[in-house]
């Protein structure tokens, strides 16, 4: 039977809080099902280990990581340390090293989640974004003219190419059509006339191999209104990079919170590993603790099996989470309980138990 290896970067502030109790969870999963097993190695990497080597990883962490089937991340970035440093060093390094061009973020109000739309619109919040995760508007490519003087000129250039458009979209036609969902695409051909124009032209010219596929285009000033205003309008999402971004936290308000929101970035050919981690940061003002919700960390575990093959366990441990969240008692103080973040995991790992 195959033992999945897991690389572990619990990373700072709270990540590695909430990192082991999702692999508590996993530990629970494969204790219930025979069929599945793990190891985990454990990187101390972040920006402690910044502080001390003057690095974010081991000069040979790329190779290291490479070896296993995926890594799961907790959050890195501390104050003290820059921003590009941390997220340079570290995060964005895997996801471009690693060619982690698509970026999963499932926006999904579970019952029991607070949601802070009114009843109407809150009915129906099950959204699965596919973002853009390697090139686009954080392709890094600009320019900077005339610095400091009166003529100074900024570029900031948005990189689409057809290889990137297609693959992203690609995947979403074919995570769409297994879903039996609607597609809908988001972009901005109106304004910017080059990127989003040649985007609506790959969407619909890829959309030829799919004819199954039902599809929808919106504008991301419309999408944005119709999130809030009418979530149930969609499904499967596509999205570039820098559009993605921000729905996906305005999606991750309407469905629970930062304490909820999980993402996984694959590299779909499995060529190398993929990489796991809830979507908030290392959140310093409450690391050290003891309160940070674990829930995002928990339903970043389920994409994992779900990325494994194991999808009803997946199905199973967001169940979990569900049954933990209509219990006021057992949150932690972001969803207005008073319970420590150990005591969710326990609580999450005991309704799991008595699920299957
Ligand atoms: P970073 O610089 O690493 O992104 P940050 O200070 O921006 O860290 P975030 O994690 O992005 O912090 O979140 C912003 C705030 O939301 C935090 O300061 C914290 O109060 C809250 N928060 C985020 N994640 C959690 C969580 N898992 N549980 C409870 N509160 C959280
Ligand atoms: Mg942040």
């Amino acid at each position: 039977m195959k033992k999945w290896n897991i690389a572990v970067i619990p990373g700072d502030g709270i990540g590695p809080e909430v990192v082991s109790e999702g692999i508590k969870v996993l530990q629970a999963v494969s204790e219930l099902n025979p069929a599945f097993a793990f190891d985990c190695a454990y990187f101390p990497w972040g920006c402690e280990y910044y502080a001390k080597h003057g690095k974010m990883m081991d000069d040979h962490g790329m190779e290291q990581l490479r070896a296993h089937d995926a890594i799961y991340l907790g959050a890195v970035g501390y104050p003290g340390v820059p921003d590009h440093i941390s997220l340079w060093g570290l995060l964005l390094k895997i996801r471009k090293e690693f060619d982690q061009y698509v970026n999963i973020r499932p926006i999904r109000l579970l019952s029991g989640a607070p949601c802070p739309l009114r009843d109407a619109a809150k009915e129906d919040i099950d959204m699965l974004f596919i973002r853009e995760n390697s090139e686009g508007e954080y392709a890094g490519a600009g320019d900077w003219l005339f610095r400091g003087k009166p003529e100074e000129v900024v570029l900031q250039t948005g990189v689409f190419s057809r290889k990137g458009t297609e693959r992203i979209i690609r995947y979403a036609y074919e995570t769409a059509r297994s879903l039996n969902k609607l597609l809908t695409s988001v972009s901005k051909g109106n304004a910017l006339n080059y990127s989003m124009v040649f985007w609506d032209q790959v969407f619909e010219e890829v959309g030829k191999e799919y004819p199954d596929v039902k599809t929808y285009s919106y504008l991301v000033d419309a999408a944005s209104m119709f999130m809030i205003k009418q979530p149930q309008r969609f499904e499967v999402v596509v999205t570039s990079n820098l559009f993605g971004d921000i729905l996906t936290d305005l999606g991750a308000a309407i469905s629970g919170g930062l304490g909820l929101a999980a993402g996984a970035n694959l590299n779909p050919d499995r060529r190398y590993p993929s990489m796991f981690e809830p979507i908030h940061g290392s959140a310093p003002d409450i690391a050290g603790r003891g309160i940070a919700n674990p829930l995002a960390a928990i339903w970043s575990v389920s994409q994992m099996l779900d990325f494994f093959g194991y999808p009803d366990w997946a199905e199973a441990v967001l169940r979990a989470i569900e049954q933990v969240l209509t219990d006021r008692d057992t949150l932690t103080p972001d969803l207005g309980g008073t319970a420590a973040t150990a005591e969710v995991g326990d609580r999450v790992v005991a309704a799991l138990t008595g699920l299957v």
